[in-house]
């Protein structure tokens, strides 16, 4: 089926079961678009130097939008002028230091974003005015946020940026780094050496770094899927139907934008039609930015692994799969539970994880009514997977050893999801399902969006130009222009999601089979 047929069919299909009116979520969505700067969160080679610059360079235009984008939770700007020979020769030493925090290839990436401004170009003059920059080079460091729309005066020091008065060095400016953070990093560290893992399984507050994985695996999978040229006419609906999930429930807004682009262009992706004719199929692959430009950035943060085998995407799509679980509504609950079972079995390239994963979809033998079913059933799917890799991943010496398996949420995580065990013998643990739940929905949905909401903010502001006065009147609901197409297939997805699990209810009331119960 082509996806205009498909597409048809949902407009159809939703004018049939919602009267034509569309949710007032559907038709506008916030989305902080910053404009062309996300691929300048890798390191930038500019076209003509030999060796890439690690430092990103910044400018009037796109200074607000990538620091208030980063995943890092520091930055450094340095101030120059490109005539100014000091600033030459302090490069290389700058150099050393960005090199070990910017980019994929980096010891410890998402830490600290390292940039640069050239304030001897006239376009950024006023920026380089705000900062009071007085002589070059000038390096000041803080929070990323603080320097969108920030300012610093060195006389009043207060605002939480600060001069980095002693960094004249590599080894210096390092020095004065690790003095901040409590740190040991050197200038030799590689990759997964000396790294600051998140490995505190009790801090609920983790799972807010876990956004930028949600982002990382929603465009690795994508990528993945283009790569190895997996739409097929008998795949495509289920990834069409994955996509219309996305965009209606993902929790990153610029993947909720991206997926709704992909949508709007899916005949043009479509595997038959790129066999046959000239085009995407038979020249280079096209590349999509489903989560915006720069993603994938080429790390995690929650799901940074020890070593480079270990963790990272799986891990993504499993906080992904659960995001999405909690977001369903009941009436999606089964529709959102078999989207996600066959992009699974139609997508994810793990052999073994797919045929295990599709044999637990296959003994749920009647449909959910509720979401909380179907967030505990993946919960508990996932419960299985872990018992079993628990057991076969020691012996086979294919575990993180930073990263042990375990049966989930601990209990430093979620107390009160373990019902009182006295007078039970067994080792089997008794889960309250009501706290287990409340706990899912908490983590994965409030939880891991907290640190992405106030850079949402920050790009809605600096979007719609507001005052630090509005700012404070925004929720996260507030709504910002989007392309046309990308608007209606939002719209379209968001109701058509709905109107085809209202399909798949009534489909499924012919089928009565016993429930075969996982609690
Ligand atoms: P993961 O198991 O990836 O978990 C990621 C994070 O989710 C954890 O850090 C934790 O915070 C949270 N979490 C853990 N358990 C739960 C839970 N029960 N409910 C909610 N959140 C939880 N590997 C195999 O070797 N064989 C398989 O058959 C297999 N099947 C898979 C099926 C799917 C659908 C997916 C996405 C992955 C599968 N994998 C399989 C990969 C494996 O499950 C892990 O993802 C991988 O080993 C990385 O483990 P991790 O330590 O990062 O934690």
């Amino acid at each position: 089926m082509s996806s205009v047929a498909i597409i048809t069919l949902l407009i159809q299909t939703l004018f049939l079961y919602t009267d034509g009116a569309l949710p007032a979520a559907a038709v506008s969505i916030s989305a902080p678009f910053a404009a062309g700067s996300r691929s300048l969160l890798r390191s930038i080679n500019g076209g003509k130097s030999e060796k890439p610059d690690y430092a990103v360079e910044l400018n009037a235009t796109n200074f607000d939008s990538v620091l208030s984008e980063t995943p890092a939770t520091h930055a450094i700007v340095e101030f120059f002028a490109h005539w100014c020979p000091a600033c030459r020769n302090y490069k290389p030493q700058y150099e050393k230091v960005a090199k070990i925090f910017n980019g994929a290839d980096a010891a410890h990436p998402g830490i600290i974003l390292m940039t640069r401004v050239d304030c001897a170009l006239k376009i950024n003059t006023n920026l380089c005015d705000k900062f009071s920059v007085g002589h070059y080079p000038t390096l000041l460091w803080g929070p990323p946020s603080k320097f969108v729309h920030g300012s610093f005066d060195p006389n009043q020091g207060k605002g939480g940026i600060l001069s980095i008065d002693d960094g004249r060095t590599a080894e210096r400016l390092l020095n004065w780094i690790n003095k901040q953070l409590s740190s040991s990093y050197l200038l030799d560290d590689q990759k997964f050496e000396n790294d600051q893992l998140l490995k505190n399984s009790s801090d609920i507050g983790q799972i807010a770094q876990a956004i930028y994985d949600i982002e990382e695996a929603t465009s690795t999978a994508f990528d993945i899927i283009l790569d190895h040229k997996m739409i097929k006419s008998e795949t495509q609906l289920s990834l069409v139907k994955f996509l219309q999930l996305l965009v209606v429930h993902h929790p990153s807004r610029r993947c909720r934008k991206g997926t709704a682009e992909i949508l709007v262009d899916f005949d043009n992706i479509s595997v038959d039609k790129k066999e046959t004719e000239s085009g995407f199929g038979a020249g280079e692959p096209r590349h999509y930015d489903i989560c915006g430009k720069g993603v994938p950035r080429g790390y995690w943060m929650f799901c940074r692994g020890s070593t480079n085998k270990t963790r990272g995407f799986s891990c993504g799509l499993w906080v992904l799969l659960h995001s999405l679980s909690v977001r369903a509504d009941d009436g999606e609950s089964e529709l959102a539970f078999s989207t996600i079972c066959d992009f699974v079995h139609n997508f994810f390239v793990c052999e073994e994880c797919r045929q295990h994963f599709y044999s637990m979809c296959s003994s749920v033998s009647s449909p959910f009514k509720k979401s909380r079913d179907f967030a505990l059933w993946l919960w508990s799917a996932h419960n299985k997977v872990n018992e079993r890799l628990m057991k076969e991943e020691p012996s086979l010496g294919t575990n993180d050893p930073e990263f042990p398996k375990i049966i989930w949420p601990p209990r430093q995580l979620c107390p009160s999801c373990y019902a009182s065990t006295t007078g039970k013998e067994s080792n089997e643990i008794e889960w309250d399902h009501d706290k287990v739940y409340t706990f899912l929905k908490d983590y994965y949905g409030k939880e891991l969006v907290t640190l992405y909401k106030e850079k949402e903010l920050l790009a809605e502001r600096r979007s719609a130009g507001l005052t630090a006065e509005d700012l404070t009147a925004l929720t996260s609901v507030n709504a910002l222009v989007v392309p046309l197409g990308a608007a209606l297939a939002i719209a379209v997805a968001s109701c058509a999601f709905g109107a085809l699990a209202c399909y798949w209810r009534q489909h499924q009331k012919s089928r009565k089979p016993p429930r075969k119960s996982w609690n």
